[in-house]
């Protein structure tokens, strides 16, 4: 059978400051994706990293008094502690600064250069140094940033360009005809309601600061930020070397709703001048607070390594992955992660796992018992569900899926009392739930890799495939070890 390969990108973070909670929750939802393929046995592939060129680094870089290769280096230890702390599984961490990106980049110069889709001219526009991005006069508000409320600055320059409006066409055409290339629908829809204006020629040089990728025909002019940012998806692949072909294009970009455009109009039209093709892109929501956006000038960001510190990496995926709906806008609370982790992780989850174990170390002598999984708890299990749910990405569905089979489990316990039982009856009741935990384990693991872990090693089991999600393969006779709690309540309200 031909193995199914997965390749999967979160967008490469600014390092202008420390991660916040957004980063982690792209992070977690990509890793999340990836580890299911996995489970599925395909062949997967994950990137992630960091953007360090642009005018902004450069500007904050000076102002803590560093080369900015130094203020990135530094900077990127956090982003990459970030991934350590939340168990992002990744395969690649691409840094622009690197000389294998470069090449990368130079490359697709070439290639749209030699298609003749590149000219010198000069370029006069609002521009917002946050974003690295010119803004028309219409999409201006206010004459601010429309992202970030502030005034824009108005450059001119000397610029190579893109001839991007070319594609405009090409764009639509692909965009109505492979409507699962940009989810959700949404997304899609807005993309296509702004190429129904006239798509301008994209400015791709600049040489109003030096902190980027030199053109090789003229050293004065580094490349724009995102042309240079966007190709990383290609270098992580080992382009321009021919191995990139078998994983190029992505199945998976994974972004914000807020890089749309950037990830299909201005990369798909430089890939299609390059003759390449096209990834897929699917975009996330934003996490706000209860009292509106997440800021640092409003000093209200979220520290996500010191969340996982404070309630475990586990507990804080369970919280984001549980609570926003995929490709939709959540809001992040604290009291509702003590919430979900007293009342579904702890009280449910947690103490399943604690009386099974218990009971079987105390009944059958600490190993599994021999007899076939009760009907009545194999029917609870909506794997159907479960798989359709993760197949359309419905990750918040797919897990509450889960916890309800956990639900149904703790239900079981209490109706057959196992510790009024004997014998063969107690052993039926006792090998169901036991089996049903090993289940659980494997279906938890994209989510929550430690708990996954924990529960199958505790079961004397490897985590294994999703095609083990079927009853009575735990063997008879392996021992078990109960080991530590898995979730322990939190007692104090905030
Ligand atoms: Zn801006």
């Amino acid at each position: 059978m031909r193995c199914l390969k997965f390749f999967i990108t979160t967008a490469i973070d600014y390092p202008s400051s420390k991660p916040h909670l957004g980063h982690a929750y792209e992070k977690i939802c990509a890793d999340t994706i990836a580890r299911w393929h996995r489970l599925l046995g395909h062949k997967v592939y994950f990137s992630t990293g960091l953007d360090e060129h642009g005018k902004k680094i450069e500007r904050i870089a000076k102002k803590n008094d560093k080369p900015p290769q130094q203020f990135v280096e530094e900077m990127s230890v956090h982003f990459r502690s970030l991934c350590r702390v939340l168990s992002i599984s990744f395969d690649d961490f691409v840094r622009t600064t690197e000389v294998r990106h470069e090449k990368a980049v130079l490359e697709i110069f070439q290639r749209i250069d030699e298609k003749g889709d590149v000219y010198n001219s000069l370029y006069e526009g609002s521009y917002c140094v946050e974003c690295e991005t010119y803004y028309s006069r219409e999409e201006l508000v206010e004459n601010n940033c429309p992202v970030h409320e502030k005034p824009v600055e108005l450059v001119k320059e000397d610029s190579y360009f893109f001839r991007m409006g070319k594609y405009q066409k090409q764009l639509i055409d692909f965009l109505e005809k492979n409507p699962s290339h940009l989810l959700p629908k949404e997304r899609r829809n807005e993309i296509l309601e702004r190429l129904k204006v006239p798509l301008n020629d994209l400015s791709i040089s600049r040489t109003t600061f030096g902190w980027g990728i030199r053109l090789p025909n003229n050293k004065k002019h580094i490349f724009y930020v995102w042309v240079d940012a966007l190709t990383n998806y290609l270098t992580t692949v080992g382009f321009p070397k021919k191995r990139f072909e078998q994983w190029w294009p992505a199945d998976m970009h994974l972004i914000g709703r807020d890089i749309v455009w950037h990830h299909t109009v201005i990369w798909w039209s430089l890939l299609m001048s390059a003759g390449l093709p096209l990834p897929k892109v699917f975009s996330h929501g934003f996490i706000n607070l209860a009292s509106g956006k997440m800021s640092k000038s409003k000093g209200n960001v979220v520290d996500p390594i010191a969340l996982s510190e404070k309630y475990g990496s586990d507990v804080v995926r369970y919280f984001l992955l549980r609570e926003i709906p995929f490709g939709e806008d959540g809001v992040f609370d604290e009291q509702k992660i003590i919430e979900r982790n007293n009342f579904e992780l702890a009280n449910e989850l947690g103490n399943l796992h604690y009386r099974v174990l218990s009971l079987i170390e105390k009944n059958c002598a600490g190993t599994i018992p021999s007899a076939a999984t009760d009907n009545v708890l194999t029917k609870k299990l909506e794997l159907e569900a479960f798989r359709s749910n993760m197949e359309k990405y419905q990750l918040h569905f797919a897990l509450a899926t889960v916890m309800a089979f956990v639900k149904e489990c703790n239900k079981y316990v209490n109706e057959k009392e196992p510790w009024k039982l004997s014998g063969a009856a107690q052993e039926k009741v006792l090998y169901s739930l036991a089996d049903s935990l090993r289940i659980i384990a494997i279906l938890l693991s994209p989510f929550l890799p430690k708990t996954g872990e924990k529960i199958s090693s505790s079961l004397g089991v490897k985590t294994a495939s999703f095609k083990d999600v079927k009853f009575d393969l735990l063997p008879a006779r392996t021992k078990v070890s109960k080991g530590e709690i898995l979730f322990k309540k939190i007692e104090d309200r905030l």
